[in-house]
């Protein structure tokens, strides 16, 4: 498996590309912004682009995935409880500070239990509303991989007081469908370093049962 991680934008989100070594196809999730450096990285690795999964419709993982479809031909994938999200980023990038990257249409919805594939890599999709209503994480069981978007991360947990966030939710969808898969299992969170699901069970604050 080629994976490449790349912190784009002002935020830094984290964005992958992950592509199969030997049919050169690849996802890109959560292509934010910076899409030159992504697709000078997809050339580097001669691959071609199947597929733009967004993990949620915030502006700093979602801003760029217009212009990078328009560079691949790629389809872009959310989870159709984001579509509302989706339709308010000129709110979300006055809130930043940021020039909106204007309208985004979404060519799929993906959900819980759906696969997203490329060459012989398949992810599964993991619905985890909780930071959005529309969360998902990529859980890729062959490489024990997790992108986990603004779901988890190394120490702690994806805020709740955003539109369309839920404190309960979200701590449903880790206890319930994130903490279910192997400890070993890596973890790539939205922002920030990578870590693992035993690390995160034993040690993050939001996850410890009292
Ligand atoms: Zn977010």
């Amino acid at each position: 498996m080629i994976h490449e991680i790349l912190p784009v934008g002002p935020l830094q989100c984290n964005c992958s590309v992950i592509g199969d070594e030997t049919s050169r196809e690849a996802i890109v999730i959560d292509p934010g912004d910076d899409i030159d450096q992504i697709l000078a990285l997809i050339a580097k690795h001669n691959l071609q682009v199947k597929q733009i999964v967004i993990t949620h419709a915030h502006i700093d993982h979602v801003g760029g995935a217009m212009k990078l479809r328009a560079a691949t031909g790629a389809s872009i994938l959310l989870n159709q409880n984001d579509y509302a999200l989706l339709k308010m980023l000129d709110m979300q990038a006055a809130w930043i500070g940021m020039r909106s990257p204007g309208k985004v249409e979404v060519d799929d919805t993906l959900g819980q239990s759906d696969t997203v594939k490329a060459g012989s890599l398949t992810a599964e999709v993991l619905h985890t509303p909780g930071h959005t209503e529309g969360s998902i994480c990529l859980y890729f069981p062959a490489e024990n991989k997790l992108i986990a978007g603004d779901t988890l991360f190394a120490g702690s947990i994806g805020r709740t007081d955003l539109p369309g966030g839920s404190y309960d939710k979200i701590l449903h969808s880790l206890h319930d469908r994130v903490l279910a898969l192997p400890d070993e299992t890596i973890v790539v969170p939205g922002h920030g370093p990578l870590t693992t699901i035993g690390d995160e069970r034993e040690s993050n604050p939001f996850l410890q049962k009292s």
